[in-house]
């Protein structure tokens, strides 16, 4: 596992140790040995499955596409996790992202464990025949392994409902009688899928944001101006004015967020920036996001790139590098793209005050201490991206009754679930020293130690 989750783990551990109120049971030495068992079952996962899919391709090659799916932990109920497709995943960085899972899990309270998946090609350069025994191949290799009750998959980058009706079909072909519903979340509305689904991650996100710097503070404010703390400094000084806002990523979660930010009535937010893998746009007066989202659904998921396509699309915008848009003058910068995105190489040009983090480990460790030192607020992925998994447990749920919510059903539930992480989190947060990143592991880590403690494992 990558070094930055294994120093935030300990640190939250040696936090946990220190406070008396956490298991006052165990005595001295068994504290001792519990915190030892803690931390190798949290930095290790339980299982990690590797095969080659055997692909006959179009042009009659066969190839074999290595693919992975990796259990972190299960103490809290069912593995958990989306399938990734891209050409740079790898082992490290699913075993990473299925220990991210445990973790956003355990922190919303949702009765799932942690897992990923991966399959390392670019589904860009596939036919959709190709994609569709790719798929179909990824269930069959791990058909063991995965269930409604033992490890359940759903879309991440690269992937979306067409891939997961797919899957969940081969499940039901391979598990002939047995339940199939809740194999695989994320899967489209008519096919088992949850309305919702789709936006729930993106429109998650902005929702942290404008929880923190809206709601929150509306009740909170005093308690916010009453304390010397960076970060409610940080937090106060964005709110009651008008902000200007960028996205990284453009796809199913920087788009809605995007969107989300663009259609606000309750922040006075300009989204003045907004990026793919291809270039950033840029309109100080703000974005047409409606038009840029109209364009994309039409352009295979890509933004303009040229004056043409800007025109075509009916949106006013300066074409610059891809990467401009993380160093712009804006005063938030939401991250929807990949991991390591903010890094030592640019982490000093980051002007951004409050940045929120829709991709799974988009800052490194070094920028995420930098950036912290100086005050800027993270709302780290585990906290504000889980709308994803949230809306898949609602799908899991509605799978089991065949019962299914209104969209505006599944919306309220979802921020209702997400406002009870942030009202536990933020009182604390304000009070103590501490990054959001760090409280949040805090409290993950401990929700899931107490059950791993009563289930006998703490040994
Ligand atoms: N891939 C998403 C995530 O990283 C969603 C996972 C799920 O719905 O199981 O949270």
């Amino acid at each position: 596992m990558e070094e930055p989750t294994n120093a935030i783990i300990q640190s939250s551990l040696d936090a946990l140790m220190q406070d008396e109120s956490f298991l006052p049971e165990l005595t001295e030495n068994m504290r001792q040995q519990a915190f030892t068992s803690l931390s190798a079952i949290l930095s290790t996962p339980n299982k990690v499955h590797k095969s080659y899919l055997r692909v006959p391709l179009d042009n009659g090659k066969v190839v074999r596409i290595p693919s992975f799916r990796v259990q972190h932990n299960d103490a809290l109920g069912p593995y958990k996790g989306g399938i990734r497709f891209h050409e740079s995943v790898n082992e490290d960085e699913v075993m990473n992202l299925a220990f991210l899972m445990t973790l956003k899990n355990a922190l919303h309270n949702v009765p799932f464990g942690g897992g990923k998946g991966g399959i390392v090609i670019n589904p860009r350069t596939y036919s959709e025949k190709e994609l569709n025994t790719i798929s179909r191949k990824y269930v069959r290799y791990f058909a063991d392994v995965i269930g409604p009750d033992k490890d359940i998959p759903a879309p991440d980058v690269g992937s979306g409902e067409r891939e997961m009706d797919w899957m969940m079909a081969e499940y039901k072909k391979i598990h002939h009688g047995t339940p199939y519903l809740g194999s695989f979340t994320g899967k489209s509305v008519v096919n088992g899928g949850s309305k919702g689904r789709r936006e729930a991650t993106g429109k998650g996100v902005y929702f942290s944001f404008r929880y923190m710097i809206h709601d929150f503070l509306k009740e909170k404010e005093e308690l916010l101006s009453s304390t010397d703390n960076v970060f409610a400094r940080t937090t106060l000084d964005m709110a009651h004015r008008p902000l200007k806002v960028a996205v990284q990523g453009f796809g199913n979660v920087g788009s809605v967020t995007a969107h989300e930010a663009y259609k606000c009535p309750l922040v006075d937010n300009t989204v003045v920036a907004v990026s793919d893998r291809n270039v950033t746009l840029y309109n100080e007066e703000g974005l047409n996001i409606p038009a840029l989202i109209a364009f994309s659904a039409k352009n295979k998921g890509d933004l303009p790139t040229t004056e043409e396509q800007l025109a075509e699309a009916g949106a006013k915008a300066e074409i610059r590098g891809r990467d401009e848009l993380l160093t712009l003058d804006v005063e938030v910068l939401f991250l929807a793209a990949l991991e390591n995105q903010l890094h030592e190489g640019n982490m000093e040009d980051i002007k951004a005050r409050i940045i929120v983090e829709g991709a799974n480990a988009p800052t490194t460790e070094e920028a995420d201490n930098y950036l912290s030192d100086k005050g800027v607020v993270i709302i780290p992925d585990i906290l504000a991206n889980a709308g994803g998994v949230i809306v898949s447990y609602f799908e899991w749920l509605q799978g089991r009754e065949t019962q299914y919510d209104s969209e505006d059903e599944i919306y309220q539930k979802l921020v209702a679930q997400m406002k009870k992480t942030f009202d536990m989190i933020l009182p604390q947060f304000y009070g103590d020293p501490f990054p959001l990143r760090q409280n949040c592991y805090i409290h993950a880590v401990s929700r899931l130690s107490k059950v791993l403690y009563k289930q006998g494992k703490l040994y």
